[in-house]
């Protein structure tokens, strides 16, 4: 069995409980125009030249089948419409300008890295937590991965928007110990702007998995101008009290995977946005602090 992985991370601290690895995987259902990790949003690989590492010293330029690359002026430029992410400029780029996101790779792949770091797993209680794009849609893969990290007593999570199929989630998170299920907006339009599965889909699998007797921790994204306000934490405070969840994360919006639509080509609406500072969400922390849930932000 092969995933499509995007990248395995070490040393995060956020992300579920003490250290973690973190196992991204690529691919998602949702379009969120502020989605930090661009590159993870399509399934197929996917080729990022970074302009600004690039020292044009023009040693890609042959090496690509499609002349999607070019020299003007003594600068080097890309054509993106052109490129089929074959990946054959990559290792001619000593700069780290170019980088092909996504490759398959084994269970066996996977658990071989993530058993490197058993040390650290059991010193800080931490584990691995698979992410994505959204992990829950690799859910035979996941559940592979995460029923061998039973066996090895290494704990896991799994982040995930929820907006699949209820079996489909369940495939993928039987063997996982804790759901880290992100709550974007509890409005219906606006909900319809970053997917094509109702809202309903995504509260029923929460509570589904809530009854099943999952260890579930919300998240929620704070986005300037979209779910920034009193209205949404109140229902997300009223949800996690009626399905007895006991922490709920505020991650304020950031600008760190900004550079990234850029190297992808990508437009990025969010761009202007100013970056929200930790210290702005405590009013909304103490609401859900206030009604004995525990929330951290930046979890
Ligand atoms: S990934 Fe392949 S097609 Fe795209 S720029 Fe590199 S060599 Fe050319
Ligand atoms: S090989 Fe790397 S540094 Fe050289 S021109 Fe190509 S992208 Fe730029």
């Amino acid at each position: 069995m092969k995933g499509n992985i995007l990248n395995i991370e070490r040393y995060h601290y956020t992300d579920g409980n003490g250290i973690r690895i973190m196992v991204f995987m690529k691919g998602c259902n949702l379009r969120c125009p502020w989605c930090s990790n661009p590159e993870s949003q399509r399934y197929d690989r996917q080729l990022a030249f970074n302009k600004n590492k690039c020292v044009n010293c023009g040693r890609c330029i042959p090496a690509c089948p499609q002349q999607a690359i070019y020299m003007d002026n003594g600068k080097v430029y890309m054509n993106h419409s052109l490129c089929h992410n074959c990946g054959k400029c990559v290792n001619t780029c000593f700069s780290d300008a170019r980088i092909l996101y996504g490759k398959e790779m084994s269970v066996d792949e996977v658990m071989a890295e993530i058993l490197k770091e058993r040390s650290y797993f059991v010193r800080s209680k931490g584990g691995v937590t698979f992410s994505g794009g959204e992990a829950a849609l690799q859910a035979d893969f996941v559940r592979e991965c995460s029923r061998r990290c039973r066996l090895e007593y290494i704990n896991t999570a799994i982040e995930t928007a929820g907006a699949v199929r209820w079996e489909t989630l369940w495939h993928g998170v039987e063997y996982i110990d804790e759901v880290l299920f992100d709550i974007k907006t509890l409005n219906v339009v606006d909900f319809g702007k970053l997917s094509d599965e109702p809202l309903q889909l995504v509260l029923d699998n929460l509570s589904r998995l809530c009854d099943k007797g999952k260890k579930v921790r919300i998240r929620c994204p704070i986005i300037p101008g979209f779910n920034d306000h009193l209205e949404f934490i109140q229902g997300v405070v009223k949800i996690a009290l009626e399905n007895g969840i006991e922490q709920i994360d505020l991650l304020p919006f950031h600008q760190m995977g900004s550079y990234k639509y850029k190297s992808l080509d990508k437009p990025y609406a969010y761009k202007e946005e100013k970056a929200l500072e930790k210290d702005a969400l405590i009013p909304f922390a103490e609401i859900i602090r206030e009604k004995g849930i525990k929330c951290l932000i930046g979890g």
